[in-house]
């Protein structure tokens, strides 16, 4: 599996977003016509749109890449459940390791607002930006199966990426699945987290399942955002 270096950058918005500054031409001169990059968010997000594009035709490898995900054993549980699922469904995913939480948290924390567009840039921008890479012509994420997300705001994203990168992205509405995804991901016994991933989304989460989710971490409310807490 593919494993770039961890880069250790000073937290600012454009560093966030800033996977590199030109297009990187493919990394072998392959292309793969019918081949798809499927940035997957997590493991059960990803089972119907993985099972949809495959009825029709397309022939896909995932990509795991989510630096913000709170905390880090939270991180290793969902890619630890992303290789479950390649294993069950013999897919081969891509493991980006890049793990920037603490960037993310400082700049969520001054920003207050926003922070689902710079996280939707953030993973978009680095699929494209690595699909271009391996010679992927088109990708697309797991991220529109979910009701939750903000459908149109990571399409028009991954779409400036896409052109950012010189290939295509490929928009599917996979929301009508959501329900069917769960359901399949419970039958493969795959771990469904009940919050999106950032500290702030813990935070924001149900009492019943942040508190639960806290006390499995060792954390406690003091070490959420105190804009979450308003302590
Ligand atoms: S709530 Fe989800 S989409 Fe929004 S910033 Fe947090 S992890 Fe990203």
């Amino acid at each position: 599996m593919w494993k770039p270096p961890v880069r250790k950058t000073v937290m600012t918005m454009s560093n966030l977003l800033n996977t590199s500054s030109t297009p990187s031409a493919p990394a072998d001169k392959m292309t793969h016509p019918d081949q798809l990059l499927l940035h997957m968010c997590c493991g059960p997000c990803a089972e119907y749109p993985l099972e949809q594009l495959r009825l029709q035709g397309y022939e896909v490898s995932g990509y795991f890449y989510n630096p913000n995900i709170h905390p880090q054993q939270e991180w290793e549980t969902r890619l630890a459940n992303v290789r479950r699922l390649a294993e069950l469904k013999h897919l081969t995913v891509y493991e980006n390791a890049e793990y920037r939480e603490q960037q993310w948290r400082d700049y969520g924390c001054t920003a207050r607002s926003g922070q689902c567009q710079i996280c939707y840039a953030l993973r978009m921008n680095a699929a494209a930006q690595f699909a271009a890479q391996q010679g992927f012509r088109q990708f697309t994420t797991s991220l529109l199966v979910s009701p939750y997300q903000n459908y149109e705001a990571i399409v028009r994203t991954a779409r400036l990426a896409a052109r950012r990168y010189g290939i295509s992205f490929l928009e599917q509405d996979f929301r009508s699945g959501y329900r069917k995804g769960q359901e399949m991901a419970k039958a493969d016994g795959l771990y469904r987290q009940k919050y999106c991933g950032c500290i702030f989304s813990l935070g924001e989460t149900k009492p019943k399942y942040r508190d639960r989710y806290l006390e499995s971490f060792g954390l406690d409310l003091a070490d959420l955002p105190r804009r979450l807490t308003g302590q």
